[in-house]
């Protein structure tokens, strides 16, 4: 399983760091795990295109999340891209509602030429594109998910944006990667998201062998994230950007 980095960054426009989405390819499999504004671009320059995405989950509906499913649909209407199997989009209750809405703003978005599945997601384990997922409620939202998902011997878990919560360890537990949330550093904590020193915390109580703090806001700038998180945690610990490959379990 390989993880690929498409947005290590937030709402706030920098120029190096989109905001969040990520890539999960296995086998023949791609998924993406959030669909932030830009992050489309960033699939192309990671070799892939959106007409072979299987899946996309959403953590959760802010905008730094998924406005580019916007951008996802109405390309796949396309001639370039058209014709493709069938898209999933995977997203806690109130994703039927959000895509009905974008549909009713820009009628463009229905799909043609290939199908669109919906699939509202509560938490719980289902099988989805070769993966087994997990998806676990995350302090965030009132309804943000957190992703498990395993493939062969790798397992990587992912926080979306998240606050203090022991669902976090339920989440990363014994995961090969655990990718978190680190929106700003120790003693500039924003409400609703973590820092590398909690994210840190989280990882040691999962017994996660590597941690990648991601979603930096400009305030992380200067600081050193590394040495924050390794004041709680013992194992790897990488600072995510934007096309950075993680190999994730046994190659
Ligand atoms: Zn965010
Ligand atoms: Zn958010």
């Amino acid at each position: 399983m390989q993880l690929t980095v498409l947005g290590s960054g937030t709402s706030v426009p920098v120029p190096d760091r989109f905001p969040a989405g990520y890539l999960v390819e296995h086998d023949q499999h791609k998924v993406m795990v959030d669909c932030g504004p830009g992050t489309l671009r960033r699939l192309i320059q990671a070799s892939v295109t959106p007409a072979q995405l299987d899946a996309v989950l959403l953590t959760h509906y802010h905008t730094d999340h998924c406005a580019d499913v916007a951008a996802l649909l109405f390309a796949l209407r396309s001639p370039h891209l058209s014709n493709r199997p069938p898209l999933t989009i995977y997203g806690a209750p109130g994703l039927e509602r959000l895509l009905e809405k974008l549909t009713e703003a820009w009628p463009w978005l229905s799909p043609k030429d290939y199908e669109l599945r919906l699939c509202e997601v509560t938490p719980g384990t289902f099988d989805a594109h070769g993966f087994e997922v997990t998806a676990i409620p995350i302090r965030h939202t009132a309804q943000s998910l957190g992703y498990r998902l395993r493939a062969g011997s790798g397992l990587v878990a992912l926080s979306g944006d998240a606050d203090t919560c022991d669902e976090l360890v339920d989440l990363a537990r014994d995961a090969d990667v655990f990718v978190c949330d680190s929106a700003a550093p120790d003693d500039l904590k924003i409400e609703g998201h973590l820092t590398p020193g909690l994210a840190g915390g989280y990882a040691e109580r999962a017994g996660a062998r590597e941690l990648v703090l991601t979603h930096f806001y400009p305030e992380c700038d200067g600081h050193d994230l590394v040495a924050e998180a390794r004041a709680k945690f013992g194992g790897k610990i990488t600072l995510a950007e934007d096309l950075l490959r993680i190999p994730v379990g046994a190659q």
